[in-house]
């Protein structure tokens, strides 16, 4: 436990700027781990421990969104950026997926939506369950939509999180209450790097970019996924 305490006290002091392809901070991203509320329609809340409970973030009803029963959430209003390129005609804010609750905002378009649902019931949960024998329950989304170019490079084209195509996970946490993360999960050995890395492989497919600790300085904490196909097959890192 000391030890990783200080691999996380490690981790944060080797940051010397903020990670690039998070949000910047707003109110609940402070938390650590935030789960969603209970459903207006009365179903019954996730209740996972450690996790402080949020509004859900939609407006409306929480129910299935993009006709996805795997995908539960709120239809949210068109959104547009400052930039005339940013936006989502028609974003959805999810609040779980294929069983998996969200701790934090997720706004994304209804093909990224599906991509994410993809991955989890194919990929991440069997995953979970295969190398730590305990079920998937949640997953610490730390970015979704955001008006920005890419990693927030001057001049760098524009980000597909611009447009409701990503997801950056950052956060993985099991029925019997273990969390990985992927800053420290990555090498972290034994099993729960074992899951953590085949969590970021089998993104690749329903994902056609995907990113982690093993492809730039941005992605040490967290794995990058988007929807954004590549004439040479899915890029992933
Ligand atoms: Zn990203």
């Amino acid at each position: 436990m000391r030890r990783l305490a200080f691999l996380l006290l490690a981790a944060l002091a080797a940051c010397d700027a903020p990670a690039p392809e998070l949000d910047p901070p707003s109110p609940g991203s402070a938390a650590p781990l935030l789960a969603p509320s209970p459903s207006p329609r009365g179903v019954a809340p996730t209740v996972i421990p450690g996790f402080q409970r949020i509004q859900p973030v939609g407006i409306g009803p929480v129910g299935p969104v993009c006709g996805d029963p795997r995908l539960i959430g709120a239809s949210i209003p068109a959104i547009s950026g400052g930039d005339p390129r940013c936006g989502i005609a028609e974003p959805v804010s999810l609040v779980s997926v294929s069983g998996v609750a969200l701790s934090g905002k997720t706004e994304v378009n209804c093909e990224t939506a599906r991509a994410f649902a993809d991955w989890m019931a194919r990929g991440a949960r069997p995953a979970a369950l295969k190398y730590t024998g305990s079920p998937l329950v949640a997953v610490r989304p730390v970015a979704s939509y955001v008006c920005r170019s890419r990693n927030r490079q001057a001049g760098a084209p524009l980000s597909e999180h611009a447009k409701g195509n990503a997801i950056d996970i950052a956060e993985f946490v099991l029925a019997d209450g273990r969390r990985f993360d992927v800053s420290t999960g990555w090498n972290g050995g034994g099993r729960g790097q074992a899951f953590v890395r085949e969590a970021w492989r089998s993104a690749c497919g329903p994902f056609g970019t995907v990113l982690g600790p093993a492809s730039d300085r941005f992605h040490r904490d967290h794995f990058h996924f988007d929807i954004a196909r590549h004439r040479n097959g899915n890029y992933c890192r």
